[in-house]
């Protein structure tokens, strides 16, 4: 836990670290809660953290104007310490739900296309400022439209899941992986070179091919495409634009291969 004198030490703070709660009093010298929380409202990164006011004052105007700035809530001291940990609690777990359902897919529970993007700029700004490598694999399943045909689309929809538990088996804990596409996913690789990048391609492609499903003659292939950041692009639609190319190529040289940039 983190104190800050008023609203001005406060958002200096939030500009080092990035809090699971904020409690905030009104009446405070310099900025008051007020000022601070419309402030933070303005802030793409600060706005969605759970907010709280705690404060002296009680009038029903100040409980009105508190909650107009949308705070999760508004609690007048002095306060019950056991309904404050309660409040908090409950905000969190409305929180972490909301937030498992905007960055997630919903069938395959890897990222979505948001959020892998963004964590992917992320690592491509660390590339730059660290000179480091990133390496991504851009993912499509092999005829997965005939697979739907003749087996379903529920069946379809469980072997997305299953291959994308199956990524996740064979990654690291620093690499992630996300469903951009219907059956179209983008995994990518911090700290590796496009050497290991497509050695590391390979074994999730045998993986993914070795998986068996309930009709025992299927067999699930992936094409791919490999790039690497800086030595393809610094920037992310670049990058991935390269990971689609090399895609292409694999998928015309016969597919259930990997191709890179
Ligand atoms: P290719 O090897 O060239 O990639 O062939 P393909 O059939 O995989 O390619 P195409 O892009 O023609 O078809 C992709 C198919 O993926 C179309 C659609 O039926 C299926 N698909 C997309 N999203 C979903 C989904 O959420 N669930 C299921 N079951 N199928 C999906
Ligand atoms: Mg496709
Ligand atoms: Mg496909």
């Amino acid at each position: 836990m983190l104190d800050a004198e008023d609203g001005i030490a406060a958002l200096e703070l939030l500009t080092h670290i990035s809090p699971d709660l904020i409690i905030s009093d009104i009446m405070m010298p310099r900025m008051d809660g007020y000022a601070f929380r419309k402030e933070l409202l303005k802030r793409e990164t600060n706005q969605f953290i759970p907010f709280i006011f705690l404060t002296a004052k009680d009038q029903k105007a100040d409980i009105l104007k508190g909650m107009q700035y949308n705070a999760d809530a508004y609690i007048s001291k002095p306060f019950d310490p056991q309904v404050l940990v309660a409040k908090v609690g409950a905000i969190l777990r409305k929180y972490a739900r909301f937030n498992e359902l905007i960055r997630f897919d919903a069938l395959t529970k890897v990222f979505n296309r948001q959020t892998l993007e963004s964590n992917l700029r992320g690592e491509l700004n660390r590339v730059r400022r660290y000179e480091q490598k990133t390496t991504i694999l851009m993912v499509d399943l092999d005829s997965f439209k005939s697979l739907n045909d003749t087996y379903g689309h529920d069946f379809g929809d469980s072997v997305l899941k299953r291959v994308a538990h199956r990524f996740k088996e064979k990654l690291r804990d620093i690499d992630f992986v996300g469903r951009v596409g219907g059956e179209e996913f983008i995994i990518v690789m911090p700290n590796t070179d496009k050497e290991a990048g497509l050695f590391v391609a390979n074994r999730i492609r045998e993986g993914v091919q070795n998986l068996s499903f309930e009709h025992p003659e299927v067999r699930v292939t992936f094409s791919g495409g490999v790039a690497s950041a800086p030595e393809d692009a610094q920037e992310m639609e670049r990058l991935i634009k390269k990971a689609d190319m090399a895609l292409y190529r694999a998928k015309e040289n016969g597919r259930n291969r990997i191709f890179t940039a």
